[in-house]
């Protein structure tokens, strides 16, 4: 039985549950207990603090564990990431009062920086060869500079709007993070290896699901080659004849961030009818 950390209530909760879903992991655990295993694969999920998860992996208390990769650089246990899960992304900057002339990270020469992530600001500042004193907090940073305890702050930022209402303004981007599924690859017995296998096989292909959709549409069978010279495809593109004389379908796999870009192309080519699916799953 593998067992998988996740976090027991926090903004990785869901989407983890979310992903173990779609691989077909069926878990139920309505009142959330500790431990709960899956009816339909050998796995135990163990609902933890997100802080908790590195070392509860190192430890061996899990096999693997699901967290920010911020959290696993905090606790700074060496664990491998054994698969990068696309959600959960955020980035951590340093910010300081918006009134502050800044040009480069010497600024922070001798200022006092607030931050809940001592050990990555000072794997920063050390890369930076920048000397600060760092006032280590547990929560509410973004106030830090506001009631005098610190000139700057390092935290997670997501939109920056509570940092511009509280005076603030991002200066350096030092990390961006995401959900990884860590773990010791090494420590693993041969039936738990078999295990995360067949799990991250199935992971992947629900991530590649995720970053590609299914594309449909008609075109003039003469414009055929212009179009699925601009959507290859998984191998090639289908291309199907219509009822209608001198048209076709043409059927392919495109990924996410550049559909907008390749409809427009597909346009102008004289596509008609593009439709635009989204994939469950994709196994190359
Ligand atoms: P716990 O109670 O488990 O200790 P927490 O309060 O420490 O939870 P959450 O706020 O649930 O943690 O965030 C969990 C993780 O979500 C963060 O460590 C980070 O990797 C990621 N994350 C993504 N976006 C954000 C965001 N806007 N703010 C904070 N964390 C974010
Ligand atoms: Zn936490």
């Amino acid at each position: 039985m593998l067992k998988i950390a996740i976090q027991k209530s926090g903004r990785l909760s869901e989407k983890s549950l979310e992903l173990l879903a779609e691989a077909g992991i069926s878990v139920a655990n309505s009142d959330r207990k500790l431990v709960a295993q899956a009816s339909n694969f050998p796995i135990a999920l163990l609902y933890l603090r997100d802080d908790d998860i590195p070392q509860c992996v190192y430890d061996g208390v899990a096999d693997v564990g699901v967290v920010g990769e911020n959290v696993l650089l905090e606790t700074g246990y060496a664990l491998d990431v054994v698969e990068r899960l696309g959600f959960g992304k955020c980035r951590m900057s340093l910010a300081i009062p918006k009134s502050e002339k800044y040009d480069d990270v010497a600024w922070f020469n001798g200022r006092k920086i607030a931050t809940s992530y001592p050990k990555i600001l000072q794997d920063f500042l050390d890369r930076s060869g920048v000397q600060a004193d760092i006032h280590h907090i547990s929560g509410s940073v973004e106030i830090a500079t506001g009631v005098g305890i610190a000139d700057a702050i390092f935290d997670i930022v997501s939109s920056g709007s509570t940092l511009l209402s509280n005076g603030l303004k991002e200066v350096d981007v030092v990390l961006h993070s995401e959900a990884v599924m860590v773990g010791k690859k090494i420590a693993l017995e041969q039936e738990k290896a078999a295990t995360l296998e067949k799990l991250l096989f199935r992971l992947q292909a629900v991530q590649k699901g995720r970053k590609n959709k299914y594309v449909m549409l008609n075109a003039p069978t003469a414009s055929v080659e212009k179009i699925t010279a601009v959507i290859p495809g998984m191998k090639s593109p289908t291309v199907v004849p219509l009822a209608q004389d001198g048209w076709c379908s043409i059927h392919s796999v495109l990924p996410e961030g550049q559909i907008w870009e390749i409809i427009d192309q597909l346009h102008s080519l004289g596509a008609q009818g593009i439709l635009v699916m989204p994939i469950e799953k994709m196994i190359l």
